[in-house]
């Protein structure tokens, strides 16, 4: 089973009421390959929401408690973001997924890349709380750019 975030499939769960429909990513969902999460509702948040950024590097730092996500008006949401981030890889495990794919740039699902904390649409390289706690497991983690050039539907 693939698991994908809950955005790319479509449902209007991003902090701003939006989606982020991605065909590839249909067409698994479609097929009964693939089941659709979105960490930041599991950590507790709900839609809409304030944007949160990592501040002091990635979401294996805030994994190690050296960063922090803090939303748009300053209040720290870190501990949400884990609790996310947990409760994703519970949901990985249930569904013994293979592979995860996650939305680039967001401070849960970004593999790759992720906005620096300026709230200034700046990115760095870097990876989600999510991302982070998924390859720490073990469990393989691509955006959905990465699945689209390696999928073949
Ligand atoms: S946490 Fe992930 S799945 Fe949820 S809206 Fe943000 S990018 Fe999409």
């Amino acid at each position: 089973m693939i698991m994908v975030s809950s955005c790319l499939a479509g449902m209007k769960v991003r902090y701003n009421g939006t989606a982020c429909l991605d065909v590839t990513i249909q067409k698994l969902l479609d097929s009964h390959q693939a089941v659709a999460v979105c960490p930041e509702l599991l950590g507790g948040f709900s839609t809409p929401r304030e944007p949160a950024e990592i501040i002091g590097g990635d979401g294996a730092a805030v994994l190690e408690g050296t960063a922090k996500v803090v939303d748009r008006l300053g209040t720290d949401v870190t501990e949400m973001y884990i609790k996310g981030a947990y409760e994703t890889l519970e949901k990985a495990r249930q569904y013994a997924a293979t592979t995860v794919v996650l939305k680039e740039n967001s401070p849960s699902c970004g593999s790759s890349m992720i906005y620096n904390g300026d709230f200034a649409g700046q990115r760095v390289p870097g990876e989600g709380v999510t991302a982070a706690l998924l390859r720490l497991n073990g469990i393989e983690v691509v955006s959905e750019e990465q699945l689209s050039s390696r999928l073949v539907l």
